[in-house]
Formats: structure tokens, sequence, C-alpha cells
């Protein structure tokens, strides 16, 4: 275990029917608020006209930015920080999924940020100056999967004409005051994209779990509490949406998953996220079905470096007998129990089912560079357990094939 100070000041509203606290919630942080939504499901669902009226109830008048993307773009974030600012908006409610929630975070920085924001952005590693300042951040998820809603970071894609480039900032000012969590409001979600959700949920932990340190007992108890209790009840929300327990079992572990909890003290770090992010900027894949497609192929390259740790992950998780076994067939037997779970769930788990069309080698050379543009260590590696150099990215890749 690691030295570690852990720092989480998100107010946490859940339960089902949590949407009626909003109009207090927010009254208690400013007068007029920018209602950030993406591209209609709140609308469709009626949660935007229930939002507006609790909303109203308070004496909080509303401007409406609709219309961020999955993926959302810096271009997005920066039409919106034009309203925030000409209406001058004191509060920013992000009402969405982690698409909607991660724009709202960079535009309430980005509101009092002097220069350009894709300076606040990760770039080689390196963040040229972070906001010191955001306007309050309220979050009111509509889909369970990335924990934005209590967590202090945000994915964007940088969409200028000379660069195209999925990042991410993570910075305490753009920690949530409230996050207003009413898992009533995922049952809307489809089949599909529930369980994208679920994949990013248990990616969220493994990537803790597979690339921390070793001496985390507690850290590695509760990242298997959370993919066990995943793998139990997101195959039941994925095949009844309508199932309110599922949905609320599934929302918690998507909060606890990545609210810090789980990983503090484990030297924690995301290659299979990094990678990802590439094939979400290139060809806006979904970032739960890209993850699908890249944590088995890299599970199965990391655990020759690691095969205790995978040996531990098959035999805790899918109770896997060690009988006459060595350490690594364990570790495989447990990664294709695995990648078999995402199927079973109806996640593609190879490059080839992202509707990317043909793949060649020069593509997998460009995404691994690409990957190593936002994030690299002093030797111009990936971080992670193991550290991946570049070929070693295009390994990774050629085995999602
Ligand atoms: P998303 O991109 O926010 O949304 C995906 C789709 O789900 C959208 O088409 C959206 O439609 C729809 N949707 C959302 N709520 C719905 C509902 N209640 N009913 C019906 N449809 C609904 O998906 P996400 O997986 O939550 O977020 C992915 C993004 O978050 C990626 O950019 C990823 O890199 C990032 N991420 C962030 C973190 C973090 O910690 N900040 C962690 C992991 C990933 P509408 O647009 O119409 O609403
Ligand atoms: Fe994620």
């Amino acid at each position: 275990m690691m030295k570690f100070e852990f720092y989480n000041p998100t107010r946490l509203i859940f339960g089902a029917g949590s949407l009626e606290q909003l109009g207090k919630v927010v009254s208690q942080y400013g007068k007029k608020a920018l209602l950030v939504t993406g591209g209609g499901s709140v609308k469709k669902s009626g949660a935007f006209d229930r939002a507006v009226g609790s909303l109203k109830a308070a004496s909080v008048s509303v401007v409406e930015f609709s219309g961020v993307e999955p993926n959302p773009r810096l271009s997005t974030v920066m039409r919106a920080t034009e309203l925030a600012k000409k209406e001058e908006c004191d509060v920013v409610i992000g009402m969405g999924g982690g698409s909607v929630m991660d724009a709202s975070k960079v535009i309430a920085a980005t509101v009092f940020y002097k220069g350009h924001p894709r300076d606040m952005l990760m770039r080689a590693g390196k963040v040229q100056r972070l906001p010191e300042k955001a306007l309050p951040i309220i979050t009111v998820p509509t889909l369970a999967a990335t924990g934005s809603e209590m967590n202090c970071g945000a994915v964007i894609t940088i969409d200028d004409e000379e660069e195209k480039l999925k990042t991410f900032i993570k910075t305490e000012v753009l920690y949530p005051k409230v996050a207003v969590v009413d898992p009533e409001l995922t049952i809307t979600v489809p089949k599909i994209q529930t369980a994208y959700g679920v994949c990013d949920i248990i990616t969220h932990v493994t990537e803790g779990y597979f690339n921390g340190i070793d001496g985390t007992p507690i850290q590695d108890r509760f990242a298997e509490g959370v993919i066990i209790t995943v793998m139990e009840w997101g195959p039941k929300a994925v095949s009844d949406g309508s199932n309110i327990e599922a949905r609320i079992q599934v929302q918690w572990a998507s909060i606890v998953a990545l609210n810090g909890w789980v990983q503090v003290g484990t030297n924690y770090s995301a290659p299979v996220h990094m990678i990802e992010h590439t094939l979400s900027a290139l060809y806006d894949v979904p970032h739960g079905a890209g993850l699908a497609v890249v944590n088995p192929a890299w599970m199965r390259f990391a655990a020759r470096f690691r095969p205790e740790r995978f040996a531990q992950f098959a035999q805790r998780i899918f109770g896997i007998s060690a009988m006459g076994k060595d350490d690594l067939s364990l570790a495989m037997e447990g990664i294709d129990r695995f990648e078999e779970f995402l199927r079973s769930i109806g996640c593609p788990t190879r490059l080839s089912e992202l509707g990317i069309g043909e793949i060649t080698e020069e593509m997998l050379s460009y995404w691994a560079d690409k990957t190593l543009e936002v994030i690299c260590d002093e030797e111009g590696k990936l971080p992670g357990r193991p550290p991946l150099r570049k070929e070693e990215i295009v390994e990774i890749l050629r085995m999602a094939m």
C-alpha cells in the first residue's frame, strides 16, 4: 500500500425519486443555471421537464444548452461556455451520461479560464495550466457507467483542424458540489448502452486491480466486490431495463468504482482507457464498446508479466480451481471467462466488430502513436504495469483483432 491522501467533497444524494430535490439543491449554489444535456434522451423520457419544474419551483432560472455528443468535443464545450458567459449563469447542471457530465465540468472551468481551454487538457503526459476555479457543478446522471457524477475527471475530444485527440483533465475544482443520483432515470437506457456501462464500471476497477502495486488487500477486495456485484446485477439490468433494483445496484457500483475510494494507495493507472480513447477519438466508438475490445487483449498481454495477480482474479471472481495449473494457465482461463461474460451481455470483443472497416498494420501503428500523444512517461511509454512501448501497444491491438 502506498501513502495517500483522500479527498472527495461531492455530496451524494442517491435513490429512486431523488430528482425531485434538484431545485432545492441547485438553489443553494446559484440563481441561474446552465442546464446541459445530450442529444435528446432526457426530453424523450420526461426527465428534462421534471428537472426544469423542480428548478423553477425553487426560483432557479434555466438556460438550456442541449446537444452534447457522445465523446464530447471541445468545440461544443466552447460554444456552451459562450452561452454561460453571455447569460451570466452562476451554476452548471450536467444532466445525462458521462459525456454530458464531463462536458459540464469543463464548461464550468472554461468560464473563468484565461487562454484556450485546450491548455488545461493532458497532452504528452503534461498539462500546460490547470484551471484554478469553476462555477459550481451539479451532476444528474441518466446512465450508470462513468462515475463522473462523483469524481473530478473529464474526458474531452480536441477536435481542432490540426489535432484530433481524446484526452482528459483531472483536477480538484471539477468535483461536483452535489450529485443528484436517481436510478429511475436510467430505466430508459437501451440494452446495449447498459451493457457498455457495465463494461466501463468493471474496467474502472480492473485498471487499478491489475496496474496497481502489490500488497493492497483491502483495495483488492473492494474491486472484487464491485466486479462480482456488477456481474450479478448488470445482466439483470440488460435483460430487463425496468428492473429498478438492478438499476440501483449498477448505478451505485458505477459511483463506487470511480469516486477514488477503490483506487487509493494502489498507484492506479489506466492503459486500457488510454488505448480505447484513441478508438473513440478517431472512429467515435462508444467508450464501453471499445473497452470490451481492448481490455481482454490487454489482460492477455499483461498476465505474462504478473500471472499471480491474474490467477487471483480467476479464482476469486470466477471460482476457478487452481488444482494442477500454473498461474499463467489459471490467469488465461479467468480472462477467457471474463471475455465470455462481456459477450453474454452483448458487448463486442474484437476490433473487427467496431465498424471501423478493414484494419491495417499502419493503422495500429498510428493508433499507438496517438495514444502516446496523450500520455507517456519520461521514457516515452504508456504508464501501467508493465509500462508499454509503442510496439507493445501495437501488439495488444493486434491481439484484439
Ligand atoms: P454517453 O456518451 O454520455 O451517452 C451515450 C448514449 O446514451 C447517448 O446517446 C445518450 O443519449 C444515451 N443516454 C444517456 N442516458 C440515457 C437514458 N436515460 N435513456 C436513454 N438514452 C440515454 O455515455 P457514457 O458511457 O455515460 O459516457 C461516456 C463518456 O464518458 C466517454 O467520453 C468516456 O470517455 C467518458 N468517461 C468519463 C469518465 C470520468 O470519470 N469522467 C470515466 C469513464 C468514461 P443523449 O445524448 O440523447 O442523452
Ligand atoms: Fe471509463
